[in-house]
């Protein structure tokens, strides 16, 4: 394996500390700011549920131009303003070079996608940063790729890096993606990075969520990205994967973790 791993000396107190911790953390809200009640809605729900960290896509990376393409710069203040009002961490998407610095003064972790793992340009930009970055596996990306990318953070002096494993393409497609659970584990065994896994977007269904996390689970994983939308049916962008308030809950309640 080529990429360094994760020195342990962080900086003190940033979410990437919190999540090389024991702890097991939920990352959870809507596939997309839609508006300001919506995100609201959600975030009141997190904070009922104790899930400290809300997601949400301002910037939305679609398959189609002709889709959603997410609220902007007014998505990240609504993001920002229910992050404070609910004692909410956010978690959020950036796309281009040109918007790190928005997503350092808006966000408390920024998340490079999937579709960004291979984009240098954004791992060198984010790497001068000191934000705690979620950092996605590409699907077509191989381990040493996808660590190779985090390697780009860290060249710039960023170390707060956590991996995110959402699945890879396969011939398989009962599924969105395959969730790779044997790179997990070498993730696991021989990179000090701390681990999720987004469930939402590796599977792209719901009714699968829970067994696959109780899975992931017991491989000692250090969190879960789940998406939940306050009315899932109108929902702009994933609507087939987001759970709604109700089936969130339950599946909190079934899956029983400590955190
Ligand atoms: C997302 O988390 O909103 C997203 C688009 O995920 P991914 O990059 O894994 O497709
Ligand atoms: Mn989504």
């Amino acid at each position: 394996m080529t990429s360094k791993i994760c020195s342990t000396t962080c900086l003190p107190q940033s979410e990437y500390d919190n999540f090389c911790s024991n702890q097991f953390h939920i990352i959870a809200g809507p596939c997309a700011v839609e508006s300001e009640k919506q995100i609201e809605d959600i975030a009141k729900m997190l904070l009922n549920c104790k899930v400290l960290y809300l997601r949400g896509g301002a910037f939305k990376p679609r398959t189609s131009p002709k889709d959603f393409q997410g609220l902007g710069l007014e998505g990240l203040k609504l993001l920002n303003i229910m992050g404070k009002k609910y004692q909410l961490k956010i978690v959020t998407e950036i796309l281009d070079t040109r918007d790190v610095e928005l997503g350092v003064e808006y966000a408390d972790i920024i998340q490079i996608g999937s579709r960004n793992m291979f984009n240098s340009a954004l791992l060198k930009e984010v790497g001068k940063t000191r934000k705690t970055i979620i950092l996605k596996r590409g699907i077509m990306a191989t381990l040493d790729e996808f660590l190779l990318a985090a390697d780009y953070v860290i060249q710039g002096g960023n170390e707060n890096i956590i991996l995110c494993e959402r699945g890879i393409r396969t011939f398989e497609n009962s599924v969105r993606n395959t969730l790779d659970i044997s790179t997990m584990a070498i993730i696991k065994n021989s990179t000090k990075f701390p681990l999720i896994v987004d469930l939402s977007h590796s599977l792209g269904r719901k009714d699968i969520l829970l067994p696959v996390a109780k899975a992931v689970l017991a491989m000692g994983i250090n969190g879960i990205m789940v998406e939940t939308h306050n009315d899932p049916n109108i929902a702009l962008s994933d609507a087939a994967q987001q759970l709604s308030f109700n089936e969130f809950k339950d599946f909190l309640g079934n899956l029983n973790c400590k955190r």
